[in-house]
């Protein structure tokens, strides 16, 4: 079996190629992952994990134990007698974890693992549902486990999902999404408050699919697609972006409409924002790729702003040499 690198919101791990991502939610701290294949269901949870007053694993496993039988007695329509066939310690990602397995259906197994990631501070669930053969679930689940890593080193983190792979520094929150078919976007934000002062970042990374059919006019002149189809959106959702310059650039082997842009905004409060797009057409993946960067610092008027342009060109420059768009 073939398996794919899987990164999100600080998790890297190897997955069965033919397994998508169905379900996630919430950012670094505290969410939610689900992926299916065939047979095959893998649930992935996380909150914050407070080393001062931990929570017995046990205690998670019982309240999961808990909700897993509501959920089969709701579909059952009746009251069933959830089987836990085993439970021992084992080790995950170099972390001691609590390892159970739950027999719902005589041909159904779900194995769970919980543990405490010391080091991202976050107690974390994995939920397997298997109806594949004992020993291909056991493969399976022992190349997922061994490959997985719950804390990564350095101060970026690696995004790989949706046939896309990028960097993100690790205070950059995911915050707003939509993965659809013709249109994906994700969001990430990071602010910092100080007396007087508040700082923060944005970054969007955006595709558009199938762009030589739905986009058959545009996709070849990609700043007309832009000014045509993206920018007024683009506003609505970033009320103080402005872009005044355009240029073309060559990156990631790509023409790219590189813009930039300053923008001054308030009155008591004054705000400095400076913004980048990059846009262009991946011919191998066929989609049109737009990547927005905002970088923000709001005073009061009678304080002086700076935009911190070292760390800005930094995260762009690690963020740019990481992404693979096809
Ligand atoms: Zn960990
Ligand atoms: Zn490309």
């Amino acid at each position: 079996m073939k398996f794919k690198e899987l990164g999100w919101n600080g998790f890297f791990l190897e997955i069965p190629e033919e397994m998508r991502l169905t379900t996630e939610g919430g950012n670094i701290n505290s969410g939610y992952l689900k992926f299916e294949m065939e047979n095959f269901i893998m649930e992935v949870r996380w909150d914050p994990f407070d080393p001062k007053k931990p929570k017995p694993l046990a205690e998670i496993a019982d309240s999961f134990i808990k909700t897993a039988k509501k959920t089969y007695e709701k579909k059952a329509k009746k009251k069933i007698d959830l089987k836990i066939e085993s439970v021992r310690s084992t080790s995950v990602s170099s972390h001691n974890a609590y390892f159970m397995v739950l027999k719902p259906e005589t041909n159904m197994e779900e194995q769970v693992y919980i543990w405490n990631c010391d080091r991202d501070k976050r107690a974390i669930l994995i939920h397997f549902i298997s109806l594949l053969p004992r020993e291909e679930s056991e493969n399976i689940i022992g190349h997922i486990l061994s490959s997985l890593k719950c804390h990564l080193e350095g101060e970026f983190i690696s995004w790989a999902a949706l046939n896309l792979r990028f960097n993100t520094p690790r205070s950059f929150m995911l915050s707003e999404r939509r993965i659809a078919v013709g249109k994906t976007y994700l969001t990430f934000d990071e602010q910092k408050f100080s007396t007087f002062t508040n700082r923060g970042r944005r970054l969007i990374i955006e595709y558009f699919s199938m762009a030589n059919v739905i986009f058959e006019d545009t996709y070849k002149d990609v700043d007309s697609w832009f000014q045509k189809n993206y920018w007024k959106d683009l506003k609505k959702r970033c009320k103080d972006i402005a872009l005044q310059t355009t240029e073309e650039r060559k990156i990631l082997r790509h023409n790219v409409v590189y813009k930039h842009g300053i923008k001054n905004s308030g009155l008591f409060t004054r705000r400095t924002t400076m913004c980048e797009n990059l846009t262009w057409y991946c011919s191998k993946s066929n989609r049109i790729y737009s990547l927005t960067y905002m970088s923000y610092i709001g005073r009061p008027f009678f304080l002086k702003r700076k935009l911190d342009e070292e760390t800005d060109k930094k995260i762009m420059q690690e963020f740019l040499s990481s992404f693979r768009c096809h």
